[in-house]
């Protein structure tokens, strides 16, 4: 960084290899003071794991000081914001530790055997590194937060979708009244008055700029541009042709063409919508299952849920075995097919109180809530089974059957729901690696590895 001299640079390096330990006592006893900080932190917790956490983000930096480190650094204090709001630490506790920690640091670097310019220059140096880490993690914790809100809200505002049809509306109305004026133009407009093209008119603007931020992917989309397209370039020219050689037969033709491409816009219309309303209502299209971006707000609650009342809950994460080879063999429609019967299945299964994701391609995942590791084997046992039993029914095919493996985790106290999935996850990965079709508990493995 900018003008910092060698004695100075060198004496933080010492410091921080001497001191790091003292630095992060401080720092987790000011937290550990806080009732409010029990629910995230434990002593257990800072013993085993935070101690050398901390240790490694201040010898990072205090230690980096080059230009090239600045990347790496302010994505390191990125990362501890998103990791902070991810587990609703109240920054205000964070803040208050690094204030008492920061004391601790200044009065080690007057302590140290220097002269008093570098230890002068490292006290500057050092506060403001603190400062700066802090900023940076508040700043991301902010905005990690608020996007965790409103992931929160849409969920609350599962089913309850009535802007959404609200719009719709609209939308239909804009094409319907589109029409209407072409129609009042062809009957009544003279010869030389300009039809005014679809792709200009409410609808038109709305499907430009409002329908991308929306929709966002779906193929109906592009169709429904498609037929304003056509519209404007090919049946337009037509219609404005026939009028002037005042061609009635040409002008009726046209201008059906016109309001067939309508009607399909309409359709198309309501697809997108359909597909919407599910979309923002919280489930996935082709299984009708939650979509994994309300899992932080299910597994928060759980979490909240699990602490407060005392009792517990466990994860389910289910994955199809050798899925790839039914798409190979029979094609995507029966993939797609074999999802939605195995979405059924897990349906019939699971409980009212239990959520049912769709976490991945041909991956599931269960919030069974108030099960404790031993009725999570049980009922994860029940579902493989019935999976296994349970014919895929093709219609026009015979039908076909499918295994899955099934990693269960129970929530263990930790607040990271992070975690919890990475737990099931790494059972998962353990069935399959033992031959799939089966349930693998994560407490029973026998080497579990814990993420950072
Ligand atoms: P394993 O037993 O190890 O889980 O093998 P696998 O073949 O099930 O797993 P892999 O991850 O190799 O393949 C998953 C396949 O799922 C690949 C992808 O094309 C397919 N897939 C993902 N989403 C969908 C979907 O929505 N529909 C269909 N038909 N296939 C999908
Ligand atoms: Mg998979
Ligand atoms: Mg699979």
């Amino acid at each position: 960084m900018r003008n910092v001299s060698p004695d100075a640079a060198a004496l933080l390096a010492v410091l921080v290899e001497q001191r790091a330990a003292d630095f992060s006592d401080r720092f987790y006893r000011t937290l550990l003071e806080d009732d409010k900080a029990v629910a995230f932190v434990t002593h257990e917790a800072v013993d085993a794991r935070l101690h050398s956490s901390f240790k490694r983000w201040i010898t990072h930096l205090f230690t980096r000081l080059d230009v090239a480190d600045v990347p790496n650094l302010l994505t390191e204090q990125r990362h501890i914001g998103i990791v902070h709001a991810r587990l609703a630490i109240p920054i205000e506790l964070v803040l208050r530790a690094s204030r008492h920690m920061k004391e601790v640091v200044l009065e080690a670097i007057l302590l140290q055997p220097s002269r008093y310019r570098a230890r002068f220059e490292s006290a500057i140096l050092a506060m403001g590194l603190i400062d700066v880490a802090m900023e940076i993690m508040s700043a991301q914790y902010a905005s990690s937060h608020d996007s965790a809100t409103r992931t929160d809200e849409a969920y609350r505002n599962y089913a309850a979708t009535m802007n959404m049809s609200l719009e719709r509306e609209y939308q239909r109305t804009a094409l319907s009244d589109w029409s209407s004026r072409l129609l009042q133009d062809v009957m009544i407009g003279g010869i030389d008055v300009p039809l005014s093209p679809i792709s200009q008119s409410p609808f038109g603007l709305w499907l430009r700029h409002k329908g991308p931020a929306i929709f966002t992917g779906p193929s109906e989309l592009d169709a429904i541009r498609n037929c304003l397209e056509t519209i404007d370039s090919r049946y337009l020219p037509a219609i404005e042709d026939s009028l002037s050689r005042e061609d009635t037969v040409g002008i009726r033709r046209a201008t059906r063409l016109v309001m067939t491409e309508i009607e399909q816009a309409r359709h198309l219309l309501d697809a997108l919508f359909d597909h919407m309303v599910r979309m923002e209502s919280g489930s996935d299209a082709l299984t009708h299952l939650l979509n994994r971006r309300f899992l932080p707000s299910v597994l928060g609650r759980e979490i909240n849920l699990a602490r407060s009342k005392g009792i517990t809950f466990s994860v389910l994460l289910l994955d199809i075995d050798h899925f790839k080879a039914i798409n190979d063999r029979f094609g995507h429609d029966t993939g797609d097919r074999t999802l939605q019967q195995v979405a059924q299945t897990l349906g019939r299964m699971t409980g009212s109180g239990d959520f049912l994701f769709r976490y991945g391609g041909e991956e599931f995942l269960i919030v069974c809530a108030e099960f404790d590791a031993h009725r999570a084997g049980l009922l994860a046992e029940r579902i493989r089974k019935e999976i296994e039993r349970q014919p895929i029914d093709l219609m026009d095919q015979p039908p076909i059957s499918v295994t899955v493996s099934i990693g269960v985790a129970t929530y263990d106290g930790h607040p990271d729901y992070q975690r919890l999935i990475h737990y099931a996850d790494q059972a998962l990965y353990h069935a399959k690696s033992t031959g799939r079709n089966r349930t693998v508990d994560f407490s029973a493995l026998p080497d579990k590895s814990v993420p950072a």
